[in-house]
């Protein structure tokens, strides 16, 4: 079965029941036993699994081309999961440019104290060798393409530099997704992703997932993380991660081809001073996302000329472009990375960061022009 047909099929059949087409959607938090006490569905409790959420991680496994997938309450959830679940020795190599609520998480929770995190660019190879191999190293992270600069590392390769210094390696594929990139492939051995964003697809649900290869070490310290800790999706929002699956692969392509107009558009912009995305030829992780990735994203970040105030302002003026957080669904976002980061934030005052969306490419252009000119009309 192609990728397509898997994002549709995968871990859903017609109930045989009803006939039903679409996965039902199963609320029961407890299932009966047997006569003999056993359960006949293999289903118990919903904590411990839940046929919904089965369905999601069964999904979400193939897609990555892993063997398991375990769904947590959110994307930060399932990270959390893989840094408690991670063996504790060592360093964590992180990069510098990543998501915010991974500093955060390091910053404000216990997490932060039970490893040394060492930030880096990861885009240079050999600083990564150079920390992983100076002290002992437990795990690698990545994330590619980064937020908010949208930077591309070299998976295949960081993970042969991870595992040679004997760390694992660990991919957050939410802004990728499998249908543009399946780091598993290319020797991850984990994968992890924010379903809120293009899983769900609809900015209307939150889940977390990690997919590992089959017979992973991490993959019962996850397995027992979830059902003890307990930190579990909703059936509901399970079901709307499956509802969003199905159309992952058409609407990545959409995504994918109206963020390169957007780019293109915004590098001819006299009032643009630069535009961050791989899929422009003369963007520095262009090579390496073509053959990393199927096609360059609908993420981009573009710098403003006249830094904070101008970005600010030319935000104050969208229309149609909402400026909120997230990213991933139907509607376009746009935000200032820098005012929601603070301090440690890799992003200049100007840059603003956009999530492209599936409205008329024509009309979320020219809503970036109007704005960017300061028309006000
Ligand atoms: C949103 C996001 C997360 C966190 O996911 P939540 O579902 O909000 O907890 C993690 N990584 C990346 C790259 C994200 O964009």
């Amino acid at each position: 079965m192609r990728f397509d047909t898997q994002a549709i099929h995968i871990g859903r059949s017609v109930d045989p029941l009803t006939g039903a087409v679409s996965i039902p959607l199963h609320t029961s938090t407890t299932f009966e036993r047997g006569a003999d006490g056993s359960f006949p569905s293999g289903y118990e409790y919903t904590r411990d699994s839940n046929p919904t959420r089965f369905a999601f991680e069964q999904a979400m496994a193939a897609l990555e081309g892993g063997g398991e997938g375990i769904a947590f309450a959110s994307g930060m959830a399932a990270i959390a999961a893989v840094l408690e679940a991670h063996p504790p020795r060592g360093r964590v190599v992180l990069p510098d440019d990543m998501y915010f609520g991974i500093r955060s998480l390091i910053r404000e929770t216990d997490i932060g104290r039970r490893f040394e995190f060492v930030p880096i660019d990861m885009r240079n190879l050999e600083r990564v060798r150079t920390v992983v191999q100076d002290k002992p190293t437990g795990l690698v992270w990545m994330e590619t393409p980064s937020n908010p600069m949208i930077r591309v590392v070299d998976i295949a390769a960081i993970c042969q530099i991870a595992h040679e210094a004997g760390a694992l390696a660990v991919v957050d594929n939410t802004w990728a997704t499998p249908a543009l990139q399946r780091p598993l492939d290319l020797g991850a051995d984990a994968v992890v992703h924010s379903a809120t964003k293009y899983i769900g697809g609809h900015s209307d649900m939150m889940a977390g997932i990690v997919v590992v290869p089959a017979a992973s070490p991490l993959e019962r310290p996850l397995q027992m993380i979830q059902k003890h800790k307990g930190s579990v999706p909703a059936p509901f929002d399970c079901w709307l991660a499956l509802r969003g699956l199905q159309t992952l692969p058409v609407r990545m392509r959409a995504h994918c081809n109206a963020a390169l107009k957007v780019a293109e558009a915004l590098s001819k912009s006299p009032q643009v001073e630069e535009v961050l995305y791989p899929g422009l030829a003369g963007d520095p992780g262009h090579a390496l996302a073509a053959r990393q990735m199927s096609a360059f994203g609908g993420m981009l970040s573009f710098v403003v000329k006249g830094g904070e105030p101008a970005a600010m302002a030319a935000a104050g003026r969208l229309k149609l472009v909402v400026r909120a957080t997230s990213l991933g669904g139907t509607h376009s976002l746009i935000e200032h990375r820098a005012s929601v980061e603070g301090p440690e934030s890799m992003a200049p005052g100007g840059l603003l960061r956009v999530s492209v969306g599936l409205e008329d490419v024509q009309d979320i252009i020219e809503d970036l022009m109007q704005a960017l000119a300061g028309s006000g009309n």
